[in-house]
């Protein structure tokens, strides 16, 4: 398959599908968190309200035709549109090469794009879905042990690493958050956020003694499920391990750029971009 025609029409098939999902995870990250409908209304301008016609919705060509402007009111259209559909086109390439045309690579595209997205909307709102987060773990848990077993793996074998994988991944963040939150009690530390205004600290007879962590947020603990379900427990403890490498470049480039440790962001953002590395390094094919 390497270098011939079917190898050039496959990248150049991931390479434009993933611009335009890049495209529809713009439409996601804006909308998802503000409660929006994600198929209407048609996407506008935000600054005169215009329809964005389908010759300006072309991935990376209409910003660049468009010279990143309105073609109504000349508000300038963010960077991070194309920036998005960029990455997400190089990254369905690069899941191509890697695990080559098989039955999980679909599955491995869904996968990737729902990271972008948690990774994103994350950032911005320290939050993620459930949609994606439980979304993607109903996935992991049921469709990928069956995409794997028509690659050639026994199916209870496939669910078993998906199930640990699930469980290892989840629990291991789990267990430190958990952890955490209970010697921050027994020596009396409060955070800004936790417990809230007014609010008492749970005890064990309610839900938020066991989900409700401070610092951590239990959305990081849902999305290492995820990612657990997807690649195994074997490259989950690895997501983990890249992660904080990921997290600590992340924390060094935002001190760099805004000259401060108050960083606002969580570690959400640090996860799935560990867990894309991941699933599209060469080598660790998950
Ligand atoms: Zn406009």
């Amino acid at each position: 398959m390497w270098g011939g025609p079917v190898y050039w029409t496959g990248l150049g098939f991931a390479v434009a599908l993933g611009l335009v999902v890049g495209s529809f995870l713009n439409v996601v990250v804006y909308r998802v968190p503000r409660g929006e409908s994600i198929v209407s209304p048609p996407s506008h301008c935000p600054g005169c309200g215009r329809p964005i016609r389908p010759w300006e919705n072309v991935p990376l060509l209409s910003y660049l035709f468009l010279r990143g402007r309105c073609a109504g009111c000349g508000t300038a259209i963010s960077w991070r549109y194309p920036a998005l559909e960029a990455v997400t086109g190089l990254l369905f390439g690069a899941l191509f090469l890697v695990h080559g045309a098989t039955p999980m690579l679909p599955l491995w595209w869904v996968f990737g794009a729902g990271l972008l997205a948690a990774a994103v909307i994350d950032f911005e709102h320290q939050w993620i879905p459930d949609s994606i987060s439980l979304g993607g773990l109903a996935l992991g848990l049921l469709v990928v042990p069956l995409a794997r077993s028509l690659e050639g793996e026994a199916l209870a074998s496939a669910f078993v690493q998906s199930a640990s994988g699930a469980l290892l991944g989840g629990g291991l963040l789990w267990i430190v958050g958990f952890v955490h939150a209970r010697i921050s009690v027994a020596l009396g530390r409060r955070f800004d956020h936790w417990p809230g205004e007014d609010e008492e600290l749970p005890g064990p007879a309610s839900l938020d003694y066991w989900t409700w962590f401070p610092g951590l947020g239990f959305g990081d603990v849902k999305l290492l499920a995820m990612i657990g379900a997807f690649v195994g427990p074997l490259f989950v403890v690895e997501t983990i391990f890249v992660a904080a490498v990921v997290g600590l470049l992340l924390g060094l480039a935002f001190a760099v750029v805004h000259r401060g440790f108050q960083q606002p962001f969580g570690f959400a953002p640090a996860i799935a971009v560990a867990a894309v590395l991941v699933i599209a390094s060469p080598f660790h094919v998950a």
